[in-house]
């Protein structure tokens, strides 16, 4: 059994991250596994590296350990580029130099993952594709290619269940996901996940329950790669008193500034409701 904590160094780890990371080791522990960390700093534009070493600290400080050295995405720009070629070689793929403002200006509706994209660059070939361009994954094409029902093994209220995704849930709720993004030609989040998890043997994805609604366009990239499916274990996000989603404030209180206030980490899993 190997599982991950997979925290994007764009900013310190606030009290959402601890009882993630907190969670993951849990869940590796009782089912005598491991817990390995990942570095997902592909967003070049926010990543830096102050939060990539308070990262390490701050689950060093929680009593978190991992073999090393973690997993940084940022060096395996190379893996994806040729994820990418084989999804090209399939027709999967297509170049968009879309922005926000055009998608948005299309009548794009919001949808699980951003806008739904509304497929004004669908027709446009890799061969076509100009400097700059970002890549997307045409979903109605990768669902005919996967032959059969797609589903995926969930841990809900403690017990395995398995889950049907419906095409139309990818197709109008979710739409061609980014795999690659324009201008700075980083690998997308989808990308560099399901393929990390493929190539580090996860058995067991624990993450937040915000990341529910994307699994199937994780599975779906699975599947087209021939990649195994992990069990997936979404866990619930801490709010703040006014039940607002810690990740979606950007002044969330840093766990190193409760450290540098003389709190412990058992102070810390008091006040997120964690036990050991
Ligand atoms: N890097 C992602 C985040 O910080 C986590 C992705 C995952 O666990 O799949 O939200």
């Amino acid at each position: 059994m190997i599982t991950r904590f997979a925290p994007s160094p764009t900013g310190p780890l606030h009290l959402g991250h601890a009882y993630a990371a907190l969670t993951v080791w849990k869940v590796a522990q009782n089912l005598r596994g491991t817990a390995l960390l990942r570095i997902e700093d592909t967003d070049s534009t926010r990543v830096r590296p102050a939060y990539e070493a308070g990262i390490y600290e701050d689950l060093k400080w929680l009593g978190l350990e991992w073999p090393t050295p973690a997993r940084r995405q940022s060096a395996h720009y190379g893996e994806y580029d040729a994820v990418l070629e084989r999804l090209a070689a399939d027709g999967l793929i297509y170049p968009c130099g879309c922005t926000r403002r055009n998608i948005v200006d299309a009548g794009a509706r919001p949808g699980a993952d951003g806008m739904v994209y509304p497929g004004t660059c669908r027709h446009r070939a890799m061969s076509d594709a100009n400097a700059g361009d970002g890549i997307r994954l045409n979903i109605r094409k990768a669902l005919d290619r996967v032959s059969g029902k797609l589903s995926y093994i969930e841990i809900r209220s403690g017990q395995p269940q398995t889950i049907e995704i419906n095409d139309k849930t990818l197709l109008d709720d979710i739409g061609d996901p980014i795999l690659k993004r324009k201008d700075t030609g980083d690998p997308a989040y989808h990308l560099a996940c399901v393929h990390d998890d493929a190539v580090q043997g996860i058995t067991h994805v624990v993450r937040g329950a915000d990341l529910r609604d994307l699994t199937p366009i994780h599975v779906l990239i699975q599947r087209l790669l021939g990649y195994a499916t992990p069990i997936y274990d979404h866990h619930r996000l801490i709010t703040d008193d006014s039940g607002k989603r810690l990740a979606k404030i950007s002044k969330a209180k840093a766990i190193s500034k409760f450290r540098a206030e003389g709190l412990s980490s058992a102070d810390i899993k008091n006040m997120i409701g964690f036990k050991d």
